[in-house]
């Protein structure tokens, strides 16, 4: 008697591990766009093409870190208060415009350069309620360490540090640095032109009535969104039927002007399933079914000059494999190398068993416990179809291939949603 599969995604073929074909991936992929320099201001979220060098120290001279009194330290009283004529205001912006003289105070601001001059000038700043004001002169008080309060030239950046690599993806913090060594361009990669289609002729745009047997199409949405939040030049191409003439003829042209064709939807192995012929018919399907779930269905290839990503057309499946394998896959493309999204140890709220040999993504909620530990768990048992558990998951827990079960308490590896989607 022919047994009876109740396993959906049961399947006889090789599955490919996702760590050999991330392997795989890192040594055939390779950045397909060029350079253009854009204002410091406009490079939030672009990947930086260049190294970024200094070629000035930051802070370019020593200067104070508080409002107060500049002395020499070696003017002072060890043991008892100083008192020092207060002999010039430097205020930011607005060195001193004559050398220093030993024996004197300089009423100083924050931010403004140290005076130079004798014995490489004052040294030490007193705060200034910690001071005495009396008359033209200071009551400096014992104690104080010599160069206190003084920030030194160098200090952040040294002329010639590399201050931010090649390919790293521009925070705000790098648009600051940028700036602060005065960068006002800089050279980042273009923005990958991605065209994003869905397929399925049950699949039906918001924008219009559903008929009857049709479903909204939600990952032609969600996958234009995380492909935003990557930079990523976006056309959406629509909705194909499941048609391999009409999905051949899109995917040929759309390569002609795109660097990536992202479709989902029609990869698995079904009668209605016509993306992957279509794609080897133009060009190469490279890897497909990886040992993972979800989204075991998702393709990798290459249409023309362009490369090709087929997600799955489960939601979950399509945004899951967007977030851990699509996105490093993009990233690459776009010039980037911080590639892998970095993983957090959590401990798990419920008990839970997978099959050996394949990584699996569960979606999960973290509570923080009384005892202030981070414990995940399972809003939802919905399978890969359910988006509602995306909109009550905030990251995935990760179980390695070799992980046969995990119970309550042990510790896991969790990717939050906000590392692969910003
Ligand atoms: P498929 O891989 O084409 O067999 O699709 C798997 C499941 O995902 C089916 O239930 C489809 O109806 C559903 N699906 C495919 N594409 C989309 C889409 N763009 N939006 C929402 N659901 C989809
Ligand atoms: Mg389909």
């Amino acid at each position: 008697m022919a047994q009876l599969k109740d396993d959906c995604f049961a399947f006889g073929g090789e599955l490919i591990p996702l760590d050999d074909a991330l392997d795989d991936l890192q040594r055939r992929i390779t950045c397909m766009v060029s350079v253009e320099q854009v204002a410091t201001v406009d490079a939030v979220g672009r990947i930086l093409a260049e190294d970024m060098r200094a070629d000035r120290d930051v802070p370019p001279h020593d200067n104070s870190a508080v409002d107060g009194y500049a002395v020499y330290f070696d003017d002072l009283n060890r043991d008892h208060d100083s008192r020092l004529p207060v002999c010039a205001r430097i205020a930011a912006g607005h060195p001193l415009d004559r050398p220093s003289t030993r024996g004197e105070a300089y009423r100083i601001f924050t931010g403004a350069p140290m005076p130079e001059g004798p014995d490489g000038g004052p040294d030490t700043i007193y705060m200034e309620e910690d001071c005495e004001r009396d008359g033209d002169f200071v009551i400096l008080p014992a104690g104080l360490k010599s160069g206190s309060n003084r920030r030194k030239r160098g200090e952040d950046v040294k002329t010639g540090d590399r201050v931010v690599g090649k390919g790293s993806r521009m925070r705000p913090q790098e648009v600051g640095m940028a700036a602060s060594v005065g960068c006002a361009t800089l050279p980042v990669f273009e923005k990958l032109k991605v065209a994003v289609f869905s397929t399925g002729d049950e699949i039906c745009d918001p924008s219009a009535a559903a008929p009857t047997g049709s479903i909204y199409d939600s990952n032609r949405y969600s996958t234009q969104a995380q492909l935003r939040d990557l930079g990523c030049r976006v056309t959406d191409i629509g909705i194909l039927p499941d048609d391999q003439k009409t999905i051949t003829a899109a995917l040929k042209s759309a390569a002609l002007d795109h660097h990536l064709l992202i479709t989902s939807g029609g990869v698995s192995a079904g009668e209605e399933d016509h993306v992957k012929a279509a794609v080897a018919s133009l060009g190469a399907i490279n890897l497909w079914r990886l040992a993972i779930k979800p989204g075991r269905p998702i393709a990798l290839g290459q249409v023309g000059n362009a490369a090709f990503i087929g997600l799955p057309g489960n939601p979950v499946a399509a945004m899951v494999t967007f977030m851990t394998i699509a996105r490093g896959v993009i990233l690459m493309l776009s010039g980037g190398t911080e590639i892998v999204a970095q993983r957090y140890p959590v401990k798990i709220g419920f008990n839970h068993e997978k099959k050996l040999g394949r990584r699996e993504w569960v979606r999960v909620r973290l509570k923080k416990e009384k005892n202030g530990d981070l414990v995940a768990h399972k809003p939802h048992s919905g399978g890969s179809g359910i988006l509602t558990s995306m909109v009550d998951a905030d990251g995935l827990v990760e179980l390695t291939e070799e992980t046969q079960s995990v119970a309550i308490s042990d510790t896991v590896s969790f990717l939050p949603f906000s590392e692969v989607m910003r």
